[in-house]
């Protein structure tokens, strides 16, 4: 590949495929991801999948890495989502919205979803369970950059902000591990 490609190019050459086009740059680690609550609305047995809604107001592609506190990548971690749907409601009957995955030898993983809507006292998140084979689980939550419910919701890290690029977005995890 020639130097100085753009994103864009390399995009259309399929070589930022099938991960994001974000810079896989400035991992940051050493500090576990912060963990919250898990929430009302977490459901085991979700099914192995990473594309959750295929269809939606406003999609999106989370990708990132599962990383340890020593930046190395966690293979095979364990990431369990769920979400909202774009009118707010999480499916406790079903799955939709929900999905677990496991990271690729590289630690890398891909969710394809919706951007979920808010819901009354909550900033627009996604939930999560990651979890290192063997190790502990951490539970959190991600939250949307320039969401206007960040400010309200007491919740809201901005630690635990994906970083978005239209419809991409891009979120490390740091784990025990
Ligand atoms: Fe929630």
């Amino acid at each position: 590949m020639r130097q100085g490609m753009s994103r864009r190019e390399l995009l259309a050459a399929g070589l930022a495929l099938p991960f994001s086009g974000i810079a896989y740059a400035q991992l940051t680690c050493g500090e576990l991801t912060l963990a919250q609550t898990e929430g009302p609305f977490f459901k085991p047995k979700s099914p192995e999948r990473h594309i959750l809604v295929d269809s939606g107001k406003e999609k999106i592609l989370l990708t990132g890495v599962v990383l340890s506190r020593n930046c190395k990548p966690v293979a095979k971690a364990l990431l369990d989502f769920w979400h909202a749907d774009d009118m707010g409601e999480y499916d406790n009957d079903g799955f939709r919205c929900r999905g677990h995955q496991f990271a690729d030898a590289e630690g890398r993983f891909r969710l394809e979803t919706i951007v979920p809507a808010q819901y009354p006292g909550r900033a627009r998140h996604i939930h999560v369970k990651v979890q290192a084979p063997g190790r502990r689980v951490l539970t959190t939550q991600i939250y949307f950059p320039n969401d206007p419910g960040n400010t309200r919701d007491p919740l809201y890290r901005a630690d635990l902000t994906l970083r978005r690029n239209g419809s991409e977005g891009r979120f490390d995890f740091v784990i025990d591990a």
